[in-house]
């Protein structure tokens, strides 16, 4: 091997003109290798690009015993001239006049070419980021989420850190884990028998977070606008398509935002990351509308070209039981909309994202502030097509006694510390919660949120 720097293949795809007639290096993973007694086709991968770069392998210098190792799933380093490929498909091409095999694929390889399902697929997650489909989602996933950092940053807003491990659970978002520290089998207990958790850890009993909400107002009531972005843990047993037990989530949280001023600036941050991958990731999105839904493009441009529909719940629920559809959950004002529901107001009705605005105050979080009405609360709920609900947010309760009224009506404790930001300097804020993979799932087009994540968790799954 020669003393060359190597060259990622996204970068000589990206500008072939740069490397034609040029010696470059290239490292990589064979996707396929074709060809003939004269000459041999590799398509090599690097993860850079969904992109493979061509590497011609010539039979008058290579054995075909030296090019034998060389399978689906094999790593290799090449080394030769980039030329202007004469094969359709291609600008450019490697004619490989170096080869270093680093490590052979033998036949069991379980990535073989093409035709996995996405369920065999999941089973086998440590490779699955091998394939194109996987490949393409995880590098959709990483510029969401700088996306995501680069959107608050520029608005002027602080990454605020908030605790994953928490001893309340006054979201009520759902059912947590417990973190301990006891023997699950033999734990200390009191004289009443019930378990001793003075003795545990952090001295009471703790969890992994279900949102990073309520700290996160202690944030934004002193450095104005923040917004935390981390893993969220939710114990439920749901087996739906659009949860998982471990996610991450966005919650942004602003002093002196009113609910419409939430609503402007959750619509501003969906369009603008969906906008950043449709410019950024254009191959990936092709690829993936090409595979598995070809109407993808056209579904996430139509997004952040149109203004989303902004009504009332009451709104909302009288368009369902005017709708004469018969839906599996029966609708009436005061439940809890199922995603049937919602994606009949987005999909079928409006044919638009919709803006869900004041709920019952029943159905929504104690920290929610109460309408005129005395009835419905100032929350908002962005729902989307395909997804159902992506954003769950509200305008807080910044009066002291309503807060500590609706605390006390709910027999929450432990509440003095979130108290606090009501009884000191308190001003009206608001703030929002999107769950990433909802983001990752609607802007890749996959149907299963397991697959959005390289390494889903959910019940009776936590392999790899
Ligand atoms: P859903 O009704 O869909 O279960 P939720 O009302 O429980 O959601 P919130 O507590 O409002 O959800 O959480 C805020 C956001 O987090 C949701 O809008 C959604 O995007 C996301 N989310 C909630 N639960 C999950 C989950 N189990 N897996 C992935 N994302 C989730
Ligand atoms: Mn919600």
């Amino acid at each position: 091997m020669k003393e060359i720097r190597r060259t990622k293949v996204a970068d000589i795809l990206a500008t072939p003109a740069d490397y034609i007639g040029k010696e470059v290096d290239v490292k990589g993973w064979v996707r396929t290798r074709r060809g003939n007694k004269h000459v041999q086709f590799v398509a090599l991968n690097d993860g850079s690009s969904i992109k493979n770069l061509q590497i011609v392998f010539d039979l008058s210098k290579f054995s075909e015993e030296e090019l034998s190792p060389i399978t689906t799933g094999a790593s290799i380093h090449v080394q030769g001239e980039a030329v202007a490929s004469q094969g359709a498909g291609q600008a450019i091409e490697v004619q490989a006049s170096e080869l270093e095999i680093y490590g052979t694929a033998p036949a069991d390889y379980p990535m073989q070419k093409k035709g996995h399902t996405l369920e065999f697929l999941r089973e086998k997650a440590h490779l699955r980021p091998r394939t194109n489909t996987f490949g393409a989602v995880f590098r959709i996933r990483h510029a969401l989420a700088y996306a995501v950092h680069k959107f608050f940053n520029d608005k002027g807003f602080v990454y605020f850190h908030t605790p994953l491990i928490t001893a309340s659970d006054c979201e009520g978002a759902g059912a947590m884990f417990q973190v301990t520290t006891l023997d699950p089998a033999d734990p200390p207990r009191k004289e009443d028998g019930s378990v001793d958790y003075s003795q545990d850890f952090f001295g009471k009993p703790a969890s992994l977070t279900v949102s990073g909400q309520l700290e996160g107002e202690l944030g934004a009531t002193a450095l104005g606008c923040i917004y935390t972005f981390g893993p969220t843990f939710r114990a439920e047993r749901s087996n739906t398509p659009r949860h998982l037990s471990e996610f991450w989530m966005i919650e942004p949280e602003m002093a002196f935002y009113e609910i419409a001023d939430n609503m402007d600036l959750a619509e501003e941050f969906i369009k603008y990351c969906v906008n950043y991958a449709l410019e950024n990731c254009a191959d990936d999105i092709q690829f993936l509308n090409d595979m598995f839904d070809k109407t993808l493009i056209d579904t996430l441009k139509f997004v952040t070209h149109n203004d989303f529909v902004r009504l009332t719940y009451s709104e909302g629920v009288k368009i369902l039981e005017e709708s004469g559809k018969k839906f599996e959950f029966p609708v009436y004002w005061g439940v809890d909309l199922a995603s049937e529901h919602e994606r009949y107001l987005v999909e079928e009705h409006f044919k638009k994202p919709v803006i869900l605005t004041d709920y019952p105050k029943e159905i929504k979080a104690f920290y929610m502030k109460l309408n005129d009405d005395g009835k419905t609360v100032r929350a908002m709920d962005v729902l989307f097509p395909k997804i159902g609900e992506i954003i769950g947010g509200s305008q807080r309760e910044e009066n002291l006694e309503k807060l500590e009224g609706r605390i006390k009506e709910l027999g929450l404790t432990g509440m003095d510390w979130y108290v606090d930001t009501r009884r000191y300097g308190t001003v009206p804020h608001s703030g929002f919660g999107l769950g990433f993979e909802r983001l990752v799932l609607f802007v890749t087009g996959m149907q299963n949120i397991r697959d959005v994540i390289p390494f889903p968790r959910y019940p009776n799954n936590c392999e790899f």
